[in-house]
């Protein structure tokens, strides 16, 4: 008899009775049962068919499973009369929680096949696909312990969930028109259907609903209609910031988006995340994602966003794309019951809820594409909690609780790192409350206890506040990590990697070694060391907090000259003078390193964007002016003040925009290249990696990866870890494991 361990994501993807079909197929007769971290089956065979069998389960697993190991042992036979799957029997081990899977293909069929009996039944879904991280109590992942648990199934769908031939057996959250959760309109007398087409004639007619999703509401609106959108904007108090549009499908994005075959892999994964996608001049509404070229899409997931596009009503021109952003108040975790809906969302005119309880808020992940490879910007729904594996370093469990703004934390055990949902920006207390109850919820799932607490140096962050309470109440060490380091050992978490490199960390505000803002900095590093090697050139931030949303504040700093400031039209008289007299004076001013600013000070000189209104702004404004520039230069070094000076003669001398911010760029990453390649020359370190919000920046990252290789050196880079501040998390946890 043979004991076969299944490690992996092995839970909620119909896993058992996969197996359970193949070895009725090969003739194998035992057991196989969910352990929590892993499938464990007992298999008696002939030595072919045993042989058959296991090369089967690692070949033909399900679609929505990985498994990551198999152990076989061979044991001395046993008496079975068939093949059974038996009750889940809790074991401790490294545990894979799945993340929410995008409703599937089939489930898709069926719910607009008027003779299937959940024939547009808004919580569909199969062993293939469904809610699962957010819905989920604890481990095994079974439906008592799910918020599915309170809900019993009828007749008809206990017999699916019991019938190993059934596409739903085992199917935690299965339910119908006949039993499980329900949506409904809050405080109308408005459930399922009708609910459904309230909804769409509120949408269609321009109006605006909050939508109950897997892992928190959305906002929604006709993505196609200027006024809805602008009613949104002022409601929400987002002037600017970005929204993302959910497309009826495929096709519908093409009208209005550019997409390469990579992309549209990625926007069609069964994760369903945001992608950035090149806009097409079509019919999208221009303050959707004002100033900038890309536009975030993404595409039904649920069942529900199936139906609200869909539903077979008398309405015939529905939209086919709605913007789909968060719904929450401005910079607060996002809403996931009634009572905050109600709380945050009266200038909606509907709110479309359901009682199926979101245990674990996870917000849509948000996904760029740099050189036709995924590049993450935030990492949450879909991705969240799957591990990454990291090689090195003890085998100790570690909470790392991350940065202040962006926030999300990573739990690790036996060498697995895991990334919690997006959090948010932890400058709130409400979004405290949701950090330490996340954690909570986490690390029970996931069974940690941690041995070492990882936080930022930053004495002021909410984030270290918490970790030293944290580290008190366990009685466990805590230790702290400089941010820029915790960037570039993010890009090493991610790449495996174990080495000695040269780390590059630019990015917006964090806390230096000195005391001073560090963010553009040159770090020779491993897993347990960093020096500090070189950075740019230092600049003066006056006005505290302003000084990090107020690019024309730098771009004085660097000017230094009120008749030029003048001239640039930069602020007006008496925030000009004001700004002067603290720089003069050396009065709220801090020094800096920050190549977030140092973006923001050249986009005020070029007078594409003052004051920002979301982090990052400026940034991508420059950005996407840049792209529009396709004139070459010569590639010289220069220093970031030579480059600032540069930019303002040009801008003085009146000098096309574009081309000027494209030259920008082109110094930067020229500069960034020729910086490694001289520390690499001395060091003998070959190896570059790149990290920090800066990087984000796909113009950037491609132009200073290019110059990079062609210097001869090996580029580290993110792909599915965010290199801002969401990922520092992992980071701060591989510095603890070392
Ligand atoms: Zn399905
Ligand atoms: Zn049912
Ligand atoms: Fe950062």
């Amino acid at each position: 008899m043979l004991n076969i361990k299944i490690f992996g994501i092995v839970q909620g993807v119909g896993f058992r009775p996969f197996v359970k079909n193949l070895a009725d197929m090969n003739k194998i007769v035992g057991t196989v049962a969910n352990r929590g971290s892993y499938v464990e089956i007992f298999a008696q065979g002939s030595e072919g068919d045993l042989k058959n069998f296991l090369s089967a389960l690692q070949s033909k697993n399900p679609p929505r499973s990985a498994i990551l190991k198999v152990d076989v042992n061979n044991l001395p036979d046993k008496i079975f009369d068939d093949f059974q799957i038996i009750d889940s029997v809790h074991e401790a081990g490294d545990i894979f929680v799945s993340p929410d899977i995008s409703i599937c293909d089939k489930c898709a069929d069926e719910l607009f096949n008027p003779a299937d009996r959940r024939y547009l039944h808004p919580f569909i879904n199969c062993t293939a696909c469904g809610p699962r991280l957010t819905i989920l109590k604890n481990m095994p992942y079974d439906r008592e312990r799910t918020s599915m648990g309170e809900f019993p199934m009828c007749d008809a769908c206990a017999e699916e969930y019991f019938n190993p031939n059934s596409r739903r057996f085992d199917a935690q959250p299965v339910c119908c028109n006949d039993c499980g959760p329900e949506i409904y309109i809050i405080g109308k007398n408005l459930r399922g259907h009708d609910a459904i087409k309230f909804v769409r004639k509120i949408l269609a007619a321009g109006g605006i609903v909050a939508i109950k999703g897997i892992g928190g509401f959305h906002l929604a609106c006709d993505a196609k209609n200027f006024s809805a959108v602008q009613r949104l904007r002022n409601s929400k108090i987002r002037p600017t910031k970005p929204f993302a549009v959910m497309f009826k499908n495929i096709s519908a994005v093409k009208r209005e988006c550019f997409l390469s075959d990579a992309e549209e892999i990625f926007l069609d994964s069964p994760q369903k995340p945001i992608v950035l996608l090149q806009k097409k001049v079509g019919s999208i509404a221009e303050n959707v994602a004002p100033n900038i070229n890309k536009l975030g899409v993404m595409l039904p997931y649920t069942p529900l966003h199936l139906l609200i596009f869909d539903f077979p009503d008398e309405i015939k021109d529905f939209p086919d794309a709605l913007v789909m952003t968060s719904g929450n108040p401005s910079g607060v975790p996002i809403t996931i019951d009634d009572n905050g809906a109600i709380k945050n969302f009266d200038y909606c005119d509907a709110i479309l809820s359901h009682n199926r309880k979101i245990l674990l808020r996870a917000d849509d992940s948000v996904m760029d594409f740099i050189d036709n490879r995924p590049s993450m910007i935030r990492r949450s729904r879909g991705y969240a909690p799957l591990p990454i594996f990291y090689d090195y370093g003890k085998k100790i469990q570690v909470l790392a609780i991350g940065g202040e703004l962006k926030n999300t934390f990573c739990l690790a055990k036996n060498n697995l790192l895991y990334s919690s949902p997006y959090i948010g920006d932890v400058d709130d207390l409400r979004t405290i409350e949701v950090l330490k109850s996340s954690i909570q919820r986490m690390s029970n799932l996931l069974e940690i206890k941690p041995e070492i607490i990882a936080c930022d140096m930053h004495p002021r962050y909410q984030t270290t506040i918490l970790a030293e309470k944290i580290s008190k109440e366990l009685d466990v060490p805590l230790i702290k990590i400089q941010h820029h380091y915790a960037h570039v050992l993010s890009c090493l978490a991610e790449n495996n990697f174990g080495g000695e490199v040269i780390g590059v960390a630019f990015d917006g505000t964090g806390y230096g070694l000195d005391g001073t803002i560090w963010g553009g900095e040159f770090f020779v590093c491993d897993s347990k060391h960093f020096e500090r090697v070189a950075s740019i050139n230092p600049f003066v931030q006056a006005g505290g907090d302003k000084s990090a949303k107020e690019g024309w504040r730098i771009a004085l700093s660097f000017i230094k000259n009120l008749d030029i400031a003048r001239e640039l039209n930069l602020a007006d008289e008496k925030n000009l003078r004001g700004v002067k007299f603290l720089l003069d004076k050396n009065i709220n001013c801090v020094r800096s390193t920050s190549v977030g600013r140092l973006f923001d000070a050249i986009a005020a000189v070029l007078g594409v964007c003052k004051v920002s209104t979301y982090e990052g702004e400026a940034a991508m404004r420059l950005q996407a002016l840049a792209e529009r520039s396709n004139k070459k230069f010569r590639t010289d070094f220069m220093n970031t003040d030579e480059i600032f000076s540069e930019i303002l003669n040009g801008r003085l001398n009146g000098e096309n925009i574009c081309d000027l911010a494209r030259l920008f760029h082109e110094r930067l990453a020229e500069m960034t290249a020729q910086i490694c390649e001289e520390l690499s020359f001395k060091t003998k370190i070959k190896t570059v990696a790149l990290s920090g919000g800066v990087f984000q920046n796909s113009l950037l990252s491609l132009l200073t990866f290019s110059k990079l290789q062609r210097c001869g050196l090996k580029v580290l880079r993110h792909e599915l870890i965010p290199p801002n501040d969401g990922g520092i998390c992992l980071g701060q946890a591989i510095y603890a494991l070392n």
